[in-house]
């Protein structure tokens, strides 16, 4: 980290990846190298709007001196959205009750740095396109599949961002009106409601009633508990239930194709990751194929592609895939 002789900066930045569970600050290079890292995970309950903001800045305090964070180029931020319009808070988050975080005052405020924050389906995005699967790419999606659904798009080399950056919104496509679930955002059939890391149990306890099977004693709560149950399952009629979930990430993924006719989508997030042995190859199974499938890949970096894009948005709005301010 040798700063440069005119600016007096290093090509070093804080790069801050809020997701639902853990926080991760780095301090990454130009190259996308983490040359430091530190991960925290959140608190349960968050009693106010400043125990984000006041756990980010400690967490950046402990990653780097004061000379090294008053060298670094500026602190970018991807977090879980909804963020606001003037890219300065999170607002409504669904899964927390409050209706406001400010984020980038705060903590521009503590360490007198300029602070760009957006939401981490732009910022895993743009992790893949400048370092991962999406490089060299002018027309890919990246899908994160976790807590919720979400994905960001390039098309035509320039990032699509819709009319208030909320482009991508994914996990509300309709996917479903067999089981008729209710999404986290009140409305039914929604993708997110069947086969996000937060839903996935819902979906199998529902499934396995559809199917007269009583799923009373099983102790079914997380997505892994979902996909334990399926690879002890190997070979019996209860497999069935990841052909019902390919059938519906099918149906998810050939809207994405028909919409934005990618020739790559990447894959990311932990339900992926940690399953993808039964998840791709059902998608590439159920897809329609009104127009031919895309390279399906999934994320190589490793989880971090999120922070690494808050790496590159820490630079600027302005990125060569076009603005995201
Ligand atoms: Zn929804």
């Amino acid at each position: 980290m040798t700063p440069d002789d005119r600016t007096g900066r290093t090509d070093t930045v804080i790069a801050v990846d809020l997701g639902a569970t853990n926080l991760r600050v780095g301090l990454v290079n130009e190259t996308g190298r983490i040359e430091r890292l530190k991960v925290t995970t959140l608190p349960a309950d968050l009693p106010d709007a400043e125990t984000i903001s006041d756990l980010i800045i400690r967490t950046i305090h402990s990653l780097a001196s004061d000379e090294e964070i008053g060298m670094s180029a500026g602190i970018g931020i991807g977090s879980a959205g909804p963020i606001d319009s003037t890219h300065t808070s999170i607002v409504h988050p669904p899964n927390i009750p409050l209706d406001i975080i400010p984020l980038s005052d705060p903590i521009s405020a503590a360490f007198n740095l300029p602070v760009l924050l957006i939401n981490d389906c732009f910022a895993g995005l743009l992790g893949e396109a400048c370092f991962g699967e999406g490089t060299g790419s002018k027309n890919f999606v990246y899908v994160t599949m976790s807590t919720g659904i979400g994905a960001g798009i390039i098309a035509n080399g320039k990032i699509l961002t819709g009319r208030s950056g909320n482009a991508g919104e994914i996990g509300h496509l309709f996917v479903d009106s067999d089981y008729n679930l209710t999404c986290g955002c009140g409305r039914k059939g929604h993708w997110e409601g069947y086969a996000s890391g937060r839903f996935l149990p819902r979906f199998y306890h529902e499934w396995l009633k559809k199917n007269g099977w009583d799923s009373g004693d099983q102790q079914i709560h997380s997505a892994r508990d979902v996909f334990d149950a399926i690879r002890e399952e190997q070979g019996s009629e209860k497999c069935g239930f990841i052909h019902e979930l390919g059938r519906l990430n099918g149906r998810g993924i050939s809207d994405l194709i028909v919409a934005y006719e990618p020739d790559t989508i990447v894959f990311d997030g932990s339900v992926v990751l940690n399953n993808q042995d039964l998840i791709i190859p059902l998608i590439e199974q159920y897809a329609d194929r009104y127009l031919p499938m895309p390279r399906l890949t999934v994320s190589s970096l490793s989880g971090f592609a999120p922070l690494l894009g808050s790496s590159v948005i820490a630079r600027g709005y302005e990125t060569r895939f076009g603005s995201l301010e």
